[in-house]
């Protein structure tokens, strides 16, 4: 079993989230007043500010924030490896007001998406901001009681909601998905969605179900979208996938049969790919165009291994 890279997107130098002080009110006003903190401002439509000069920053400064005016929600995401605490912030703006909020500095919103897998920032950071923009958009859809359809407040430094009326509390929702790379032993099993950039396969993915383990989900949903019965689930490794809040549970299986039926509601096209293939999608090298996804997910580093001789 091949060892899983520190090199997948969102998995890098997790901050210290210090969870035991989210209710500790003294401490998070204190951290307020550090001048080494900083925060993370998305524009209210979950897109992510970043100051522009040389790069992309998008560490601001608390007076810099202040600029924007009082979050609409606000979240303590942790310390990071330089001790600096970090917040993330829904600010009320749009791309167009936010360009000219700073005297002196320009600033841009863009997606989290292109800024992860073009690399825009740090890998640390990138991990930050995916955290930032799961709670943010938690928040932002979770403002009423699931019990009683009330109203609800931001409590426990953004980590939970608290239901005014019934007094529910509702906490952060994690989306289990489990992608599987199947091989036959000398080749793996590739998919394409309808909305995939021209030329790109990608390992077979879907969301888990009450009452399945991931085992069964990689059997269920291998069977559904190409048709393949498959055993030996192996675990790989896991990827926070901010969009919105998805857990990718990476691992192999082992294929039992070979014959695809394609399941066209869910994909274009399933395929076969031997290892010299695959090597090339990778690479960018392959005849017809074909290609892969980028480092910064986690399907490529499930290819990877295949093509490295799992
Ligand atoms: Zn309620």
């Amino acid at each position: 079993m091949p060892t899983p890279p520190d090199a997948i997107g969102f998995t890098q130098d997790p901050l210290d989230r210090m969870s035991e002080k989210r209710d500790d009110e003294t401490f998070l006003a204190s951290l307020s007043e550090d001048a080494a903190t900083r925060f993370l401002l998305f524009a209210n439509n979950n897109v992510p500010l970043f100051k522009r000069a040389d790069g992309h920053d998008p560490l601001f400064l608390a007076h810099e924030a202040a600029q924007f005016g009082t979050p609409l929600q606000t979240v303590l995401l942790g310390r990071d490896a330089d001790r600096r605490a970090l917040f993330a912030c829904s600010v009320d703006t749009t791309a167009e007001a936010a360009a000219d909020a700073l005297p002196g500095a320009s600033v841009e919103a863009i997606e989290l998406r292109p800024v992860a897998m073009q690399g825009l920032v740090a890998p640390p950071l990138v991990s930050a901001l995916g955290e930032a923009r799961s709670m943010l958009d938690w928040h932002r859809r979770h403002r009423f009681c699931a019990n009683c359809g009330n109203p609800t407040d931001s409590a426990g430094a953004g980590w939970r909601r608290i239901c005014g009326q019934c007094g529910a509390q509702h906490f952060p929702r994690v989306d289990p998905v489990v992608i599987m790379l199947v091989t036959d032993g000398e080749r793996c099993l590739l998919g394409r969605q309808p909305q995939f950039a021209t030329g790109m396969y990608s390992a077979l993915a879907g969301f888990i179900e009450p009452g399945e383990t991931f085992e069964h989900a990689v059997y269920r949903e291998v069977l559904e979208e190409a048709g393949i019965r498959c055993a030996d689930v192996r675990y790989f490794a896991s990827q926070p996938w901010p969009f919105p809040s998805s857990l990718m549970i990476g691992c192999f299986a082992r294929a039992t049969d070979t014959e695809i039926t394609v399941d066209e509601k869910e994909l274009e096209d399933a395929r076969w790919f031997s290892r010299d293939e695959v090597r090339a999608m990778l690479d960018g090298t392959h005849p017809q165009g074909l290609n892969a996804p980028k480092a910064f997910a986690i399907a490529h580093h499930l290819l990877k291994a295949f093509v490295e001789g799992d």
